[in-house]
């Protein structure tokens, strides 16, 4: 009899914890204070710490990206059709659909996967209000490119960046680009709150219209002045995001670490390849895309299984794209024709496990796995 030993599973993340006795004090501040949400001090405390953090004016907590997304539409008072990626998780586009916008999806760049700019000219009508990028694993888009074009037909930007968390380029934060940026801190992002999110805004006083948004649309104790929605981050929530602030350029390290190696070792393997380096700074390395090309000796869905069958839970972000879903893939841009990049990409990408605390042996086994996978 063949006796197997099967290691434990490999996740494509895992969360980076802050030590549990660390955290116990910070609960019992909020026993004793018995403020539990509704802007109470770690909500303060975690939007000051964030701003300097990130390096950005002003930020609003949100109980999760998606809230984060469907408000900052509402905040700015977009309609009609907003320009945005079929490559991203389902959230960019349901967003759109909870304000009644039509999203209308243009093709991405193969180089980094994020909005083609050169495709969005053609795909503006009369109806269009907006552009909706993502800075699709934690690198930044074109934003030069992406602004021009906004100003040219007076359109706004808002960037999905639940996955840009901490992503900066020479001139500072990604996250002050465009009109508004949406963060989330779900469990599975870089930086988390168990579920949370956030907007980043310019000037006091869309960060004030954004707040009244996402409490109701109170102004005073009295005073109601929009149909806003509940969207409040708990202080449970905030308190988490505090604490891991002080671990965060550690696990940030951590991953990059994990991303050379994984670079270099793939390197060597026919038929896979990795993304263009972003470049220092510009990528938080939230994932690690390879792209399974036809040369390899199996396909994409064959190595997915393959690692699957030896506990290495890799993930096919994004597959199928947005645009595939039953609600989207009836719109005419939502065509294959119209998407042929993304199309393409979304067969062969695979995000390979990558977190603070990837083990060695974990990292050996991936790579080995990569290297050694049968028919
Ligand atoms: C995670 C994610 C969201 C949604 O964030 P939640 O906090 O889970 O609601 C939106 N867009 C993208 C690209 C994401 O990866």
């Amino acid at each position: 009899m063949k006796l197997e030993i099967i290691p434990p599973p490999v996740y494509v993340t895992q969360p980076a914890l802050p030590p549990l006795d660390e955290f116990i004090p910070y609960l019992r501040e909020i026993w004793d204070s018995k403020i539990l949400t509704n802007g109470g001090p770690f909500h303060q405390r975690l939007e000051t710490a964030l701003c300097q953090y990130l390096g950005v004016e002003h930020i609003s907590l949100f109980a999760n990206g998606t809230l984060a997304l469907v408000t900052a539409l509402q905040a700015l008072r977009i309609t009609g059709e907003v320009i945005t990626t079929p490559y991203s998780f389902v959230a960019t586009s349901h967003s759109l659909m909870w304000n009644g916008i039509k999203p209308v999806f243009v093709d991405i760049l193969p180089s980094s996967l994020n909005m083609d700019p050169a495709k969005i000219e053609e795909a503006i009508t009369p109806l269009t209000t907006a552009i909706m990028p993502v800075h699709c694993y934690g690198r930044p888009c074109d934003l030069e490119a992406i602004q021009a074009i906004a100003d040219n037909y007076n359109l706004k930007v808002i960037y999905d960046a639940a996955h840009a968390f901490g992503v900066r380029r020479d001139d500072g934060s990604i996250l002050r680009h465009g009109d508004l940026s949406a963060l989330s801190f779900h469990a599975t992002k870089v930086f988390n709150t168990f579920e949370g999110g956030a907007i980043v805004s310019p000037n006091a006083k869309i960060k004030k219209r954004i707040d009244q948004l996402k409490n109701f649309g109170f102004v005073d104790e009295t005073t109601v002045v929009i149909p806003g929605i509940n969207a409040k981050m708990s202080e449970v929530s905030a308190a988490m995001g505090l604490l891991q602030l002080n671990y965060l350029d550690d696990a940030l390290y951590k991953r990059s670490l994990i991303a050379n190696r994984y670079r270099a070792a793939i390197d060597n393997i026919k038929g896979i390849d990795c993304l263009v380096d972003a470049g220092e700074g510009m990528s938080n390395h939230a994932y690690f895309p390879v792209l399974i090309r036809p040369d390899f000796h199996l396909t994409r869905d064959v190595l997915y299984q393959r690692l699957k069958e030896q506990g290495i839970y890799a993930r096919r972000y994004f597959h199928p794209l947005i645009s595939e879903f039953p609600v989207y893939r009836g719109m005419p841009s939502a065509k294959p024709e119209n998407l042929p990049v993304a199309t393409i990409a979304s067969r062969q990408v695979l995000c390979l496990p990558i977190y603070p605390d990837l083990a060695d042996e974990d990292f050996e086994r991936i790579i080995l796995s990569l290297q050694s996978c049968k028919d």
